[in-house]
């Protein structure tokens, strides 16, 4: 088992060379560490199933000290502007798409980063996204076996709180960051669970008529997959939605405490 000042040696050189990568990236964003054995016992088995093939004969060990780390970067406040857009009352898809293009720029900065983290410190990176997926599976339940929740990883390593709209809420970012982690195997100074700050913030839930009703609902996050391959028809490129990114950033309780890069 790896001391405590080690741990605390490597988690300050990987913060080090995630800010150098982000800066040289000329993006904003946070890391947060936490421990692979809290991650694993939080997943969902599906997800469990697939941690364990990733580690293979290493998953024993990664249990006994390993880390996982997590990656975010920050939307581009303006970009959060085009998602619902509308002319004359009308949805003007061609606009949101931009916010769909940001969403995939992140997505390959993230893949980029996770993958050189991952080279540099002995890691097995966890891509952003598996994209494009939304359509070749018959229920959001088949989504979650082909990946490994990077939000479960952002909780375990301090980053933010789960939101009412599910999503990791962070301090300065709102839930407008995306993700990527490392699987680490060795220990890290990991971080602590936020409680969550949502209040009586409903900003969410009226966007999103699915959130709001995520309780009656057998599985909102069902509904949310139809909507967007509804959005898909309309000519959104990725598998995005985004209004309750926007309504979180823009009209939460929280919103004068969210810096969103410009
Ligand atoms: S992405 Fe869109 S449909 Fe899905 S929960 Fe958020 S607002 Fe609702
Ligand atoms: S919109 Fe409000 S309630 Fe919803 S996740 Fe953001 S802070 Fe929480």
């Amino acid at each position: 088992m790896k001391s405590q000042s080690t741990a605390s040696k490597y988690s300050e050189e990987i913060r080090g060379y995630f800010f150098h990568l982000l800066e040289s990236e000329n993006e904003q964003g946070d890391i947060g560490f936490g421990s692979f054995k809290a991650v694993f016992d939080e997943l969902m088995p599906v997800q469990q199933e697939k941690l364990r093939e990733l580690t293979g004969n290493k998953f024993d060990s990664f249990m006994k000290e390993g880390s996982i780390v997590c990656i975010g970067i920050a939307y581009r406040g303006s970009v959060l502007d085009y998602i619902d857009s509308r002319q004359k009352g009308l949805p003007d898809y061609k606009l949101w798409n931009r916010y769909a293009h940001e969403y995939n720029r992140l997505n390959q900065t993230l893949n980029r980063m996770s993958k050189n983290i991952a080279d540099q410190f002995n890691g097995i990176p966890l891509t952003a996204t598996i994209g494009g997926t939304i359509d070749k599976v018959s229920d959001v339940t088949d989504y979650f076996r082909m990946v490994i929740s990077h939000r479960v990883v952002a909780e375990n390593s301090g980053i933010g709180w789960r939101g009412k709209n599910q999503l990791t809420i962070h301090e300065k970012f709102s839930c407008a960051i995306r993700f990527a982690s490392i699987i680490i195997p060795y220990p890290l100074i990991w971080g602590k669970k936020y409680a969550s700050k949502c209040g009586s913030c409903n900003a969410c839930e009226e966007a999103c008529s699915f959130i709001k009703n995520r309780e009656k609902l057998p599985d909102y996050r069902e509904n949310c997959r139809r909507y967007i391959l509804f959005l898909k028809t309309k000519g959104i490129e990725k598998d995005v939605c985004g209004k309750c990114i926007k309504a979180c950033s823009q009209d939460s309780i929280l919103k004068s405490k969210f810096i969103l890069p410009s």
